[in-house]
């Protein structure tokens, strides 16, 4: 954040304020860990704040410090938007385009507020006041961390508040091993530690809560695999009646998608998930190295992300996109196996 944005944010949170944050839809550790973390500071400091999220998000996720209060925009619709109404100040948390926020998208471009981003995807789009966006940095938990730094508040950042950013860095960052894994990033979760994080307890909460049903569904898609060595490309389809007879929950999925690359030569891995309510093909991308999977779902799928973890959708059926998916795959051939 440069010096212009922290006086202008100092001179925000100098009065008490009605504040809502927002993650994106289909929320994950990051997304959660900082707007509960962010709420908690800013809570801390006078002023009204709640957390609303588009939409449900994953049972692993539900046990983080300040849960209890967060709204979920499609079960409490009218309280949400009793409390949009009535916010002064609107963040943005872990997306940066309004599009990512499901029916809270109309509403929030409809918003008469001080919008304040806070983010680490790849082009923001520019409708906040002040936008704090930095791509290199591992989790929007770790630019929530150096946000309470720049307001020099380090301090209040309890043991609460340190739990929910600690979850943020450890799920974004695969446990501390992506790319994006500064040595800054390890310093601060060192410090979020003796700020009272109980590291082993929360990767026991987010990581071993495994239910049979999620560990055969993992068996069925790892059998499902396709490897395509020809193009350093290794892709899992699951349909819905696959989730359904393997009780699928949200969540359940998280993570399948990485056991590609663990493949030696593999360095472009892609799960394709039916939704049947939406009616759409939900894909997760990721890679290994300099192929951006960023670019890829923004020009084939319109999805986005990081240069090494994206995601897309497609509406047509599963056995047209992965087929669409084959056919891309030949004009990449230089760069993936390069
Ligand atoms: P995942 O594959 O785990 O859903 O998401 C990987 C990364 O891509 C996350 O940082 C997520 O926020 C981002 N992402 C997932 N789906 C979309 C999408 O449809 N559009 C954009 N712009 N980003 C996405
Ligand atoms: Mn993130």
């Amino acid at each position: 954040m440069n010096l212009e944005d922290i006086t202008t944010v100092k001179s925000i949170l100098s009065k008490p304020q009605k504040i809502v944050i927002i993650p994106h839809k289909n929320p994950d550790g990051d997304a959660i860990g900082s707007c509960l973390g962010l709420n908690g500071f800013l809570i801390s400091q006078g002023h009204d704040s709640t957390v609303i999220a588009p939409n449900d998000y994953p049972k692993f996720l539900k046990w983080m410090p300040g849960n209890e209060s967060i709204l979920n925009f499609e079960k409490e619709n009218s309280q949400s938007k009793k409390c949009l109404e009535e916010a002064t100040v609107v963040f943005t948390l872990d997306f940066n385009d309004l599009s990512r926020v499901g029916q809270l998208e109309s509403v929030l471009k409809e918003k008469e507020a001080t919008f304040i981003m806070i983010d680490h995807h790849q082009q923001p789009s520019g409708y906040a006041t002040v936008t704090y966006s930095d791509v290199r940095m591992s989790s929007t938990c770790e630019m929530v961390y150096n946000f309470i730094e720049y307001l020099s508040e380090i301090d209040k950042i309890d043991e609460e508040i340190a739990t929910n950013l600690y979850t943020g860095i450890m799920t974004d960052t695969g446990s501390f091993k992506y790319r994006s894994t500064s040595s800054r990033t390890h310093r601060v979760i060192a410090d979020l530690i003796d700020r009272g994080a109980h590291n082993m307890e929360i990767h026991q909460r987010v990581y071993d809560t495994n239910s049979p049903s999620r560990l055969h569904l993992l068996g069925v898609a790892l059998s499902n695999m396709v490897i395509l060595p020809e193009y350093s490309t290794a892709y899992i389809t699951l349909s819905q009646e696959e989730l359904d007879k393997h009780d699928f929950k949200k969540g359940d999925t998280e993570g399948f998608v990485n056991y590609g690359l663990t493949l030696e030569g593999i360095i472009f891995a892609v799960i394709f998930i039916e939704n049947k309510e939406e009616g759409i093909i939900k894909i997760s991308f990721r890679s290994i190295g300099d192929f951006s999977v960023n670019e890829f779902a923004r020009k084939h799928f319109n999805g986005g992300g990081h240069d090494n973890a994206a995601g897309g959708r497609s509406d047509m059926s599963i056995k047209e996109t992965t087929k669409q998916f084959v056919t891309l795959l030949e004009s990449y051939k230089n760069q993936l196996c390069s």
